[in-house]
């Protein structure tokens, strides 16, 4: 059998390991557009400041490729497959033959439709290549606009900061990271991150991106200009569907799969950032792990499913603050609601009927682990015992009980 993989992030290669796994002697080969190894992109961050080189990130060692006799052809993207006649084409012109294949590419970050956003020195942060490159523009210090108050935009610019950037964040949002905090976990995060000198326009919108051949400035909707020596745009991921489209898969925003990966072609199978399972999507590192690992195996013969989790938690450091949210965030505190706050933590747990559905724990993570077994499990005796949370799982006011 004769695997083809398009890509080289962690679907691609959990997909590629779980082939080798079963099928030992099959030919495997990766196209992929990356020029680098693979890494582990939500360390990319940390490049921006040289708090870590692109080999600390590497995941793989040469060996490994070697060992499991896994090819991989970089910087010479996928233009087109044929499901029917099982071939692929290169931008190189270069064709490769497949028995099963595995689209694994990924996404790409999204540069809104801002004017000005094709502006030297305006960039996105999604590969390695992106990271050099703004680290690159960043040593000449000064000024930058991070337009997006995400989790990966905080990061960012937290990094930038340490070489002395001066960071102003534009959301368009009413608030830091809507997905992950309510208003008094934003509010607090806001606060720490204006201690260290970063600057927010909260709720409000880029209109344009100003200069000729470089940025010079950022105008917002609500009028205010942001002089700028560099823009660095996170504000979202377009996932990449174009070749499964061409093929003409079934695609709807992402690439159609069922719970075994596999396309509407059915020697065709896809994970990671480009899918969706029955209109969910995941984006996120462990979920596309999973996922190629499940392709993979059922490309060899396997017969494996994939189960999304229930909750989905989100579990990082945003500027060296630790933060966990997971669930019903209860961003309204509509549901019963358990919170402690002190000056450097914001800790809230949620329930809906009775039961333990969310947290955010901001600056203090104690117990994570406990909280979010309780939440996977949807069971209360756990946790409470009455109306009182047990003092194992931390300390906590009623805030809406
Ligand atoms: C800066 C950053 C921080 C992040 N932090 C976190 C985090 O803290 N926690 C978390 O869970 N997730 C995080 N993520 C998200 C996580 O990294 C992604 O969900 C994950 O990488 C998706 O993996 P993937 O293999 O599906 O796609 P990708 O990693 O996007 O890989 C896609 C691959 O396909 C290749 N490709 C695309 N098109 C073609 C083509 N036509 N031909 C050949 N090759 C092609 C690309 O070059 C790439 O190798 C972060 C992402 C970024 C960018």
């Amino acid at each position: 059998m004769n695997y083809l993989i398009v890509g080289s992030g962690v679907a691609a290669l959990s997909g590629a390991a779980a082939i080798r796994k079963i099928d030992k002697a099959g030919p495997i080969t990766l196209l992929t557009a990356e020029t680098d190894p693979f890494y582990y992109k939500p360390r990319l961050p940390e490049i921006l400041c040289n708090g870590v080189s692109a080999e600390q990130i590497t995941v793989y060692k040469e060996k490994w490729y070697r060992a499991n006799a896994i090819e991989v052809t970089y910087g010479d993207p996928v233009t087109s497959f044929d499901p029917k006649k099982k071939s692929v084409l290169t931008a190189s012109q270069k064709t490769y033959p497949f028995d099963k294949l595995l689209l694994a590419c990924g996404a790409s970050a999204s540069r809104l439709t801002i004017p000005g956003n094709s502006l030297k020195n305006v960039f996105t942060l999604r590969t390695l290549q992106d990271a050099r490159a703004i680290a690159a523009a960043a040593m000449a210090g000064g000024q930058i606009t991070i337009i997006g108050g995400g989790i990966l935009a905080l990061e960012a610019g937290y990094n930038l900061s340490k070489i002395g950037c001066k960071i102003t964040v534009v959301e368009i949002l009413s608030r830091l990271l809507p997905r992950q905090l309510d208003v008094p976990g934003a509010a607090l995060l806001q606060r720490y991150l204006e201690e260290k000198g970063f600057t927010f326009f909260i709720g409000t919108q880029t209109a344009r991106i100003n200069g000729s051949g470089a940025v010079k400035s950022v105008s917002l909707k609500s009028g205010e200009t942001i002089e700028s020596a560099t823009v660095l745009i996170s504000a979202g991921i377009i996932p990449n569907v174009t070749l499964a489209q061409k093929a003409q898969l079934l695609v709807q925003r992402r690439i159609c799969v069922n719970a075994a990966m596999q396309t509407s072609a059915p020697d065709v199978f896809a994970a990671g950032d480009c899918v969706e399972i029955n209109g969910k999507t995941e984006e996120l590192w462990q979920p596309a792990l999973k996922q190629g690992a499940v392709a993979g195996a059922n490309m060899a013969g396997g017969n494996q499913t994939y189960l999304s989790a229930e909750v989905h938690a989100a579990s990082t450091t945003v500027a060296d603050m630790q933060l966990v949210s997971a669930g019903n965030i209860d961003a309204d505190n509509k549901s019963t609601v358990f919170v402690h706050e002190t000056k450097t933590s914001y800790r809230k747990l949620v329930f809906t009927n009775g039961k333990a559905a969310g947290l955010i724990l901001l600056g203090d993570i104690a117990n994570s682990a406990e909280l979010l077994a309780c939440i996977n499990k949807g069971v209360p005796g756990a946790v409470l015992s009455g109306d009182v949370i047990d003092p194992a799982y931390g300390e906590w006011n009623v805030l809406n009980a």
